[in-house]
Order: structure tokens, then C-alpha cells, then sequence
């Protein structure tokens, strides 16, 4: 349909990549992106450039189900997707970018008493860090909710947290976004271009080996979601994160009937419904480390068993494409935004499920440590040492499940 326009210019420029720039990131993903524009934005370092194995957004970026929320518990975790919901708030307007953020509102259902007990607390967690939050009963689900099963007797819907300002984003447009936001302040954005090598001498990180040569630079972020434990074993390190498959499907495309985002944590079920109409859905992951960006059919066929579980009516649409992404799981569901032993080499990783809403503070934060050489104020937990000292955040729950 498109075929008629002629003159289109490209979004961002293609360039050559130079021999040396000031601070090379790998990993043209939502974070690594968002790094690169936040160092130009924020702190003025223009002489930089993203690497990308692949096409910019090809990664998870592209395969999440979107959804963006900030209603963790943890210390830690609660202050940084707090300032990442902010940041999501004025994202649009920030990279004149239609990034179709929607803040339809994300409802947790709970299915006990002692469930309910603890989104409560949950709740007032995110009250207390400035965030909104509402504990809803059964009726107040109904409401909402009424094409959901309330008759059936294995997870009886006994009411839901609601969290208006959760909702989704087009999870391409924000790759784009700050793609084109990072090239138009000087960004080098150089696709089909692997990492093959990092270069260090005596404890300094010198540049990196790529498919289309060495490129020299004083500071480099690992920035690569699930193929971290790879790229950082380049650098002799071992990380504590193992890649697994997280599947997600979509439906051909119907009238509206689901306008919120539901979460069936027991179930490992959450869905919604995009802009072209396809009930997005998804559950848990596959649970064996792999770097295949595909899924296998037990975890197909319990994600619809728990669809159905929830809302009968869902056997009636066809699924029409399911895909998979490697997820970075970290032992405690919590991310690493850090130095490492190497001067000049920082890492940005661990996202598991829930990387997506965390793309504008991740790299916020990722842009101040590796400008700064210190953490900033809102990812200051996030330590690659926790591992070791047993400063744990432990909030694996609340990225599982949920996304
Ligand atoms: P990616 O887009 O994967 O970026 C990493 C990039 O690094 C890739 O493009 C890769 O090609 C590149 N790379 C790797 N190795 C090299 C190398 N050697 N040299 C150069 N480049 C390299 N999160 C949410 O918040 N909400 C959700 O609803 C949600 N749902 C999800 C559903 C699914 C099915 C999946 C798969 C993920 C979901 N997530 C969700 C998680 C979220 O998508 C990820 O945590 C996040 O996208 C990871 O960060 P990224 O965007 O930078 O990763």
C-alpha cells in the first residue's frame, strides 16, 4: 500500500564504522539503544557507536509482549522501574516518537486469601514509592473483567491488583525510536557487525575485534540481553546468568474485547490485545538453557490450557505466529547494571522476563555509570558483586510470569 511514496529518507544514516570512538556499545537492542542516546543526551559524548551482530530491534526487543509496569516490591527495584514508568510517561514527546504507549492499565488476579494478603502488600509498596495501585475484589474484577471465567473452582477469582498507569508500548517503535533519536545526535549505528573479541591490556579495556575489524575505543558496554555469558566470556568473565527460551504467541486479529492487561500468575498466563487487534499472550519459560530463539510444544500447550482456563472464549480465535527470545535469568530475578574488573568495561544485563519497560532507566543509568564511572542513584543495587556478598534482590516472582 505503501509503494506509491517515493523519497522516503532513511530513519538513520549507515556508516562505516571509524577506527576508534570514545565509547562503543554492544548490542543494538532496547537497552543498548537507549544507552547510546542517553550518553549523547545526557552527558554530550557524540563520538560513539552501537554494534549490532544482526538488524537494530531483531532481538528481544522486538519478540517482548510489551508490556510496561512499575509494581515491584523490593527496594531496589521499586525507585528504578518507578523512574523508568516516568521516563516511559514522556517518552513520545521526548524522541518525537510514536511509540503507541498505551497506559491501559495491568490487572494482577489473586486467587486466596493469602494471594490477596500479599498483593496487598505489593500494593502499598507501590503507594509508598509514588506509584499507583488498587486493590480490586471480585466484583470490582467482574466489572472490569466480565468475559473472564468466574465459575471455575481450580483458581476462583477472588479479585486483582490494578495498576492504571501499566499498560503497553509497540515494542518496535522503540527500538526505532531511539535509534533515530541516537543517530540525529551523532550516534554511529552499524548493524551486521559481531563482536568476535574485546581487547584489554593491563586491565584496561582497549576495543573490541568485530566482523568488519578492530575497533579501537576507551570504553566499552556489554549491553546483549541473552547472549551476555558470551559476549562477557571474551573478556575472560564469568557471569552469573544462564539464557533461557521465553515464548510468546499472537492471534489473528479481532474487534477490541480485551482492554487492559491481565496477569494470570497462577496460571503463568498474562495477555493483552494490540493496536491491530491479535490477543497477545504468553506464560513461563520453556526451563531449559538454550540460545535458540524458538520454543518447543509442552510449554505451548500449557500456555493455551491456561488461556483457556481463564477465558473459555479464547478457544475460539486462531493463533496466528508464536516466536521465542533468549532471556537473560539471573539467579535472583534482578538486573546487573555495573563496572567490571576491567577499567573501562561495564555491564548492563540480567533482564529475564521484564526487560522491556526497564529499556528508558536501564539505559538512563547505563549512559550515567559508563559517562561517570559511578552508579547511579536508582540502579545502585544492581551489583554484579551481590552474587558473592549475598545482597541478594530477590523479587523473582514479580519478573516471572507477569513480564
Ligand atoms: P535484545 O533486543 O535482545 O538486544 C541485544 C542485542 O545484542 C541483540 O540485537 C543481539 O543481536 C545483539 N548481540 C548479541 N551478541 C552480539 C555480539 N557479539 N555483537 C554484536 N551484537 C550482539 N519485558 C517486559 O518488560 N515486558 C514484557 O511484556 C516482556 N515480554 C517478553 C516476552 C518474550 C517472548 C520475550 C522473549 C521477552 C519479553 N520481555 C518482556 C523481556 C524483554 O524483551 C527483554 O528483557 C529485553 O528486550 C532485553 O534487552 P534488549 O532489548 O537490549 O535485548
Amino acid at each position: 500500500g505503501l509503494r506509491g511514496n517515493k523519497g522516503w529518507a532513511q530513519a538513520w544514516r549507515s556508516p562505516s564504522p571509524k577506527p576508534e570512538y570514545d565509547a562503543i556499545i554492544i548490542g543494538g537492542g532496547g537497552h543498548g539503544l537507549s544507552t547510546a542516546y542517553y550518553l549523547a543526551r545526557n552527558h554530550g559524548m557524540t563520538n560513539i557507536a552501537v554494534l549490532e551482530k544482526g538488524y537494530l530491534g531483531g532481538g528481544n526487543v522486538g519478540r517482548n509482549t510489551t508490556i510496561v509496569r512499575a509494581n515491584y516490591f523490593l527496594p531496589g527495584n521499586s525507585e528504578f522501574y518507578s523512574h523508568s514508568m516516568k521516563l516511559w510517561e514522556g517518552l513520545e514527546a521526548d524522541l518525537n516518537y510514536n511509540v503507541m504507549h498505551s497506559q491501559r492499565g495491568l490487572i494482577n488476579l489473586f486467587h486466596s486469601d493469602g494471594q490477596r494478603d500479599a498483593f496487598a502488600r505489593r500494593g502499598n509498596a507501590m503507594i509508598n514509592q509514588g506509584d499507583d495501585a488498587e486493590l480490586l475484589d471480585r466484583e470490582g474484577v467482574r466489572r472490569l473483567l466480565p468475559y473472564l471465567d468466574f465459575e471455575q473452582t481450580r483458581f476462583p477469582i477472588y479479585g486483582g491488583l490494578l495498576h492504571r498507569r501499566g499498560g503497553t508500548a509497540r515494542h518496535d517503535a522503540v527500538a526505532w525510536g531511539y535509534a533515530r533519536a541516537a543517530d540525529q545526535r551523532g550516534v554511529d549505528l552499524i548493524q551486521n557487525c559481531e563482536v568476535t573479541g574485546i581487547d584489554i591490556e593491563n586491565g584496561q579495556v582497549r576495543g573490541v575485534q568485530t566482523t568488519r575489524g578492530a575497533i579501537r575505543a576507551k570504553k566499552v558496554g556489554i549491553v546483549v540481553a541473552g547472549r551476555s555469558s558470551q559476549v562477557a566470556a571474551m573478556a575472560g568473565m564469568r557471569l552469573p546468568i544462564e539464557s533461557h527460551i521465553l515464548q510468546a504467541f499472537v492471534t489473528e486479529g479481532l474487534k477490541p474485547v480485551i482492554d487492559h492487561v491481565i496477569s494470570f500468575g497462577m496460571g503463568h498466563f498474562y495477555i493483552s490485545q494490540s493496536d491491530k487487534g491479535g490477543l497477545v499472550f504468553g506464560g513461563d519459560l520453556d526451563f531449559y538453557a538454550s540460545y535458540a530463539a524458538r520454543g518447543n510444544l509442552p510449554m505451548v500447550e500449557h500456555v493455551m490450557e491456561a488461556g483457556m482456563t481463564l477465558m473459555p472464549m479464547i478457544g475460539r480465535a486462531k493463533v496466528l505466529r508464536s516466536w521465542g527470545g533468549i532471556m537473560d535469568m539471573s539467579p535472583d530475578g534482578s538486573p546487573i547494571i555495573d563496572k567490571t574488573h576491567i577499567d573501562g568495561l561495564y555491564l548492563d544485563c540480567g533482564w529475564n522476563y521484564g526487560g522491556f519497560k526497564a529499556v528508558p532507566a536501564s539505559g538512563w543509568c547505563m549512559a550515567h555509570l559508563m559517562a561517570t564511572d559511578q552508579p547511579h542513584e536508582v540502579a545502585r543495587r544492581f551489583r554484579l558483586d551481590r552474587f558473592a556478598t549475598g545482597h541478594l534482590l530477590d523479587e523473582e516472582g514479580t519478573g516471572s510470569q507477569h513480564n
